[in-house]
């Protein structure tokens, strides 16, 4: 539709430009990037959009394009307020900008009077050197691209229950703060399955629970957006899988570091961490 009203528009001066002219003002016209969803951005959020043949970038990062035109960004819960979406027609042609404003969040802070760590607890080296080993882990399975289609779809919960623990909280010790909390809790009852909120390829699953996240399970659902699950008390998919939106992947628990048994779900896109509720729609 918006083509067509844009060649209606650029059809009057048809006439005065040679049809190289044409082509770049219809272009100029009909916008080379078309946001699909959500139409509200925010932080911890993020965007579906749909281009014309070429390159696009968010702040000068060039960012993978389907053959289809789809395409996928996000924005990190410290984002800042105005991005930018940069088109390029591979033509060397008229570039595009769409400024971005990203609505920031008044995200829950809790003032303590503790210190953020007890002065007399040092690193523990046998913790370090188990820890150094894990992160390694998470980081090159979180750089895998596996081609995964799960970041088309619209996501479902994976899990029943109250939301325990929201995304984006976060405490501050006398005036230190503290990691703020990276994933939606669900306070699920040990031993219910949780399921894929999208599919996707399992690219890593911990069998030995980690230190903190336990069993881990991190899905890949393509274009770098990549969900974590952890404190399972059992996988029930392995590393290389392909898996299905909806399909059960493992059972809930505490098995690393919880307080009691949990679904805690993460999602992070190249290095920025997102805000999972944000992925579902409003009645889920
Ligand atoms: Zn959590």
């Amino acid at each position: 539709m918006h083509r067509r009203h844009a060649l209606a528009l650029a059809g009057g001066g048809l006439a005065a430009l040679t049809i190289r002219q044409a082509a770049r003002a219809i272009s100029a016209i009909a916008q080379p990037i078309e946001i699909q969803s959500p139409m509200a951005l925010t932080q911890g959020g993020w965007l579906r959009a749909r281009a014309m043949p070429g390159q696009v970038k968010l702040d000068g990062i060039g960012l993978p394009v389907a053959d289809d035109g789809l395409f996928f960004t996000a924005f990190d819960r410290d984002a800042p307020p105005r991005m930018v979406l940069r088109y390029e027609p591979g033509d060397g042609g008229v570039p595009f900008e769409l400024p971005l404003t990203i609505a920031p969040r008044a995200w829950a802070i809790e003032h303590v009077d503790t210190p953020l760590r007890p002065p007399s607890a040092g690193p523990d080296a046998s913790f370090m050197a188990r820890r150094k080993g894990e992160l390694a882990q998470i980081k090159a399975a979180r750089a895998r691209e596996t081609g995964a289609q799960g970041w088309r779809q619209a996501m479902v919960r994976p899990a029943r229950g109250r939301f325990s623990g929201r995304f984006g909280s976060q405490r501050v010790y006398q005036g230190q703060p503290g990691a703020y909390h990276s994933g939606l809790d669900i306070a699920g009852a040990a031993g219910t399955p949780y399921v894929a909120p999208a599919s996707g390829t399992v690219v890593l699953a911990a069998t030995a629970p980690f230190t903190l996240e336990g069993h881990l399970l991190l899905l890949d659902h393509g274009m770098g957006l990549c969900s974590a699950f952890l404190h399972a008390a059992q996988l029930l998919v392995a590393e290389g899988d392909s898996v299905q939106q909806g399909q059960p992947l493992g059972l809930i628990g505490q098995t690393g570091r919880a307080t009691g048994p949990h679904l805690h779900w993460s999602l992070t896109w190249r290095g920025s961490r997102l805000d999972p509720q944000l992925f579902l729609a409003p009645a889920g």
